[in-house]
C-alpha cells in the first residue's frame, strides 16, 4: 500500500513530523520531488533534526529510504546529512537513491545565485540551492543522471557539451569565471564515489516491495500552492509538489497511492516572494511568527524569517482538492491558543466580486482577504490525546475549517513532538 504526505499550502505544514510519526507503520520512505532547498524540522528521542534531502523516516531501524529519481540529488548534502545524523547516534539509516535520479551540479547552485543577482528586485526570493537550474538543465536534457556516472567515456563527452552551452551564459550574461570541463568530470568522479554505495533500480525496487505488500510513504517537499502547473506560477517550485507526481517521481503505478495524507496548517505561513492573500504584518505577524512552528517560524534551511498569515480557505480548499485529498492532518493548532479571536479568510474578493475558487495568479494578485472571525480557547492544548478532550472552541475551529475546505480532518497536530497527535 502506497500513502503520499504532501502539502496544501506553501510549503513547512508539518510534513516531516507527520511522515516521522507515521513512518512508524511503514517499511519504505521515498523522497520523490525537490531537492535540498526545503527543511524538514523532526523532533523524536534522538533530538531535533533539520533534513533537507533524506526521507523523515530515517530514524527507525525498520525503514528503507528511498531518494527517488524526481529528486533534485545533491550529493555531498545528502551524504552530509547521513553523517550528521550518524553523529548524534541515530543507527546508520538503510538509503537507496535511484539510478535515474540527476545530480545537482556545483555549477547550478552558482547559476541559481547569478540569476537572481540580475534579477535584483525582481527575485524569487530562491534559496540558491540550484533547484530552478537544476530542473531546467533536466528538461533540457542537459542534466547528469546518476547511472551516467558508469560511463565514463560518454560522460567525457558530454562535460565538454555542457560546458560550452554554461559557458556562452557564463561569459556574455553573468561575466562569470567559466567551467573548465575535466573540473566538471573530476566533480563528477567525486560523487561517483560518494554515491556508488547507495545507487539502485528503485522503480523495480519499488516494485518487489509492492508485491510483498510492504507499506510505502512518499513524502512530498512544499505545498500545492508551489507547485510549477498548479501554484502561484512564477513564484512556484520547479518540480510538482503534487501527490500524483509521486508516482513519476517514485516509479510506481499512479494506482498504487490509496491514500493522500494533506497536511495543512492551522494559519498561513510561506517563504519567497508571490501573492499571499491572508498574510499579515506588523507586530501580529510578529507575535505569530515567534509563538509559531517550534521556537518561531523561521525557514529550516535558510533561517529567514517566514511571511505570516491567517488561515487561507480558499487556498487551502484548492491546496487539497489538487492533491486529490483522502485525508488531512491539521497542524500547529496549538500555537493559535494565544489569540482571543482568531481570523480566518472565508474568501476572496476581486474586484468586487466574492469568490471560494483559488485564482490563477494575475488575479489573486487582486485578491482581498474577506475575513470571519472565530472565538479563540485561550489555552495551552498540547499534551491532549482526545479529541473530546480539546475545548469547545478549538473543536469548533476545526470542524469549521473541516466544513469549509471540505476534506476530513482526520489528524490533528497539536505539538511539535512524534506523540503530539490526535486521531479523530
Ligand atoms: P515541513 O517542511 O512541512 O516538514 O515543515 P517544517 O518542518 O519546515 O515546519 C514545521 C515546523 O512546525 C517545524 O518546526 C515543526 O517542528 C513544527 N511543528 C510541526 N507540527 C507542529 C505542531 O503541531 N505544533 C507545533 N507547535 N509545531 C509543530
Amino acid at each position: 500500500m502506497v500513502k503520499a504526505v504532501v502539502g496544501a499550502n506553501w510549503g513547512d505544514e508539518g510534513k516531516g513530523k507527520i511522515t516521522d510519526m507515521l513512518a512508524e507503520k511503514a517499511d519504505i520512505i521515498v523522497r520523490f520531488q525537490g531537492g535540498a532547498n526545503a527543511g524538514h524540522t523532526i523532533i523524536n528521542d534522538y533530538g531535533k533534526f533539520a533534513l533537507h534531502t533524506l526521507p523523515s523516516g530515517v530514524f527507525y531501524d525498520h525503514t528503507t529510504s528511498v531518494i527517488g529519481n524526481g529528486v533534485a540529488l545533491d550529493i555531498p548534502v545528502l551524504i552530509g546529512e547521513i553523517q550528521s545524523i550518524v553523529d548524534r547516534d541515530v543507527p546508520m539509516p538503510k538509503i537507496k537513491v535511484s539510478n535515474r535520479a540527476q545530480m545537482v551540479m556545483s555549477y547550478h547552485k552558482l547559476f541559481d545565485q547569478y540569476e537572481e543577482e540580475r534579477l535584483g528586485k525582481k527575485s524569487f526570493g530562491s534559496t540558491k540551492s540550484g533547484i530552478a537550474p537544476f530542473y531546467s538543465d533536466k528538461y533540457a536534457k542537459i542534466g547528469f543522471q546518476v547511472s551516467e556516472l558508469f560511463d565514463e567515456d560518454l560522460l567525457k563527452e558530454k562535460v565538454v557539451r555542457v560546458a560550452e552551452q554554461k559557458n556562452v551564459l557564463l561569459e556574455h550574461l553573468y561575466h562569470k569565471p567559466l567551467i573548465n570541463p575535466d573540473e566538471l568530470f573530476e566533480e563528477l568522479m567525486g560523487y561517483k564515489k560518494m554515491i556508488e554505495p547507495y545507487v539502485c533500480d528503485v522503480s523495480l525496487f519499488l516494485h518487489e516491495a509492492l508485491k510483498e505488500g510492504k507499506e510505502i510513504l512518499l513524502e512530498g517537499q512544499l505545498g500545492t500552492l508551489k507547485d510549477p502547473d498548479h501554484g502561484i506560477y512564477p513564484m512556484v517550485t520547479s518540480s510538482s509538489t503534487l501527490a500524483a507526481y509521486g508516482a513519476i517521481g517514485a516509479g510506481i503505478p499512479p494506482y498504487e497511492i490509496k491514500k493522500v495524507v494533506t497536511v495543512c496548517k492551522a494559519y498561513s505561513s510561506a517563504v519567497g516572494a508571490g501573492a499571499f492573500v491572508s498574510e499579515i504584518f506588523g507586530e501580529e505577524a510578529d507575535e505569530l511568527r515567534r509563538r509559531g512552528g517550534d521556537g518561531g517560524e523561521f525557514g529550516a534551511t535558510t533561517g529567514r524569517p517566514r511571511r505570516m498569515g491567517w488561515f487561507d480557505v480558499v487556498a487551502s480548499k484548492y491546496g487539497c482538492r489538487m492533491q486529490g485529498t483522502t485525508d488531512v492532518a491539521f497542524t500547529v493548532l496549538d500555537v493559535l491558543g494565544y489569540l482571543e479571536e482568531i481570523p480566518v479568510c472565508v474568501a476572496y474578493d476581486i474586484d468586487g466580486e466574492i469568490t471560494t475558487e483559488f485564482p490563477p495568479t494575475y488575479l489573486l494578485e487582486k485578491a482581498k482577504p474577506v475575513i470571519e472571525k472565530l472565538p479563540g480557547w485561550k489555552c495551552d492544548i498540547r499534551g491532549i490525546k482526545k479529541y473530546e478532550d480539546l475545548p469547545e472552541n478549538c473543536r469548533k475551529y476545526i470542524e469549521f475549517v473541516e466544513e469549509k475546505i471540505g476534506y476530513p480532518i482526520t489528524l490533528v497536530s497539536n505539538g511539535p513532538g512524534r506523540d503530539d497527535i490526535i486521531y479523530r
